[in-house]
């Protein structure tokens, strides 16, 4: 286990993820002109799982994700470790998306694509780094391997390895919520560095979630239904089915911005754009870990 190079590691990270351009929405594709130079994310939190983790393992079962799931090492033969780390939605992001009840808000939107390319360029840095420094490193979602079963079941899932890495555990919404709050996207980096292991600050899958209900009562599709068993809470295929006229509508040009946007029409910008996340603003665990409710 080699503490200098994690802590070298994040911090040459911390210093790429400050001076990213792509961190940034670029003027000539913001979605409206008070959103050029959008700031995407907060500063990211990390953590670090050991590729041989017996709970790597357990995600083959059918009750987890299933057998074709491939752990760090089916990926990465040498593979010693798993980066993790959470990109927390800025507040001007996170803020927009709690307004209008049923549709994504433009910020939500940018945090979405552009949001995922800043992701991109981010896990790419790490990986890039690790080899610099002689070790193998590989990105599951960029390997030809990777795929998605439908409805949504992957053979690699970065929510999980960052749960096992310690960086947060699930909510009612199976979003992960970190110390930094569920609203932002997961990475992970499976490496052959004998990077120091996080130790894992909980114990339960859902230990976070303090089970309040108020993701349910923001889904626009009925897609979460409250009970005693987390694991059986989110409709994966009604969220899916609510998502996906939106994605149609938006492959095919239309404009998924809230109606009042709506005043400027560039298709050109517009290609692609859809999402919700409802479940993820405006709740309890938005930006931190909520509190416990009292018995
Ligand atoms: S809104 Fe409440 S129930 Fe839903 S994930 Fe967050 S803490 Fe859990
Ligand atoms: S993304 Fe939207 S539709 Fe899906 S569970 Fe969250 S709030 Fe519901």
């Amino acid at each position: 286990m080699n503490r200098e190079l994690t802590k070298a590691l994040w911090s040459d990270a911390l210093e790429f993820f400050r001076q990213a351009g792509e961190n940034r929405v670029e003027p000539s594709y913001a979605l409206r002109e008070d959103l050029a130079g959008l700031r995407i994310y907060e500063e990211p939190i990390f953590a670090v799982a050991g590729a041989g983790d017996v709970m790597f393992e357990g995600l083959k079962q059918e009750h987890a994700i299933g057998p074709h799931y491939l752990t760090p090492k089916e990926w990465l033969p040498s593979a010693l470790t798993v980066v993790a780390y959470f990109l927390p939605f800025s507040e001007t992001v996170r803020r927009s998306n709690r307004i209008h009840p049923s549709h994504p808000s433009t910020e939500w939107q940018h945090g979405r694509i552009e949001g995922e390319l800043m992701n991109t360029v981010f896990r790419r840095y790490i990986a890039a780094w690790l080899r610099e420094q002689g070790f193998e490193s590989l990105i599951p979602g960029e390997d030809p391997r990777y795929q998605v079963r439908e409805p949504v079941s992957s053979n690699w899932s970065e929510r999980h390895a960052a749960y096992i890495a310690g960086l947060g555990t699930f909510g009612m919404s199976k979003g992960l919520i970190t110390e930094k709050g569920i609203a932002g996207r997961v990475g992970t980096v499976i490496t052959s560095a004998p990077l120091a292991v996080t130790e894992r600050p909980y114990h339960d899958l859902y230990e976070y979630c303090n089970r309040c209900g108020a993701c349910a009562r923001r889904c626009p599709a009925g897609a979460i239904t409250p009970g005693p068993n987390l694991h059986s809470c989110k409709s994966n295929p009604a969220c899916g089915d609510f998502l996906q006229p939106l994605k149609d509508w938006s492959a095919a040009g239309g404009d998924t911005r809230p109606p009042e946007e709506q005043d400027e029409y560039r298709p050109e910008k517009m290609r692609i754009r859809f999402g919700c996340g409802k479940c993820q603003a405006g709740v309890p665990c938005e930006s931190r870990i909520p509190r416990q409710r009292s018995e």
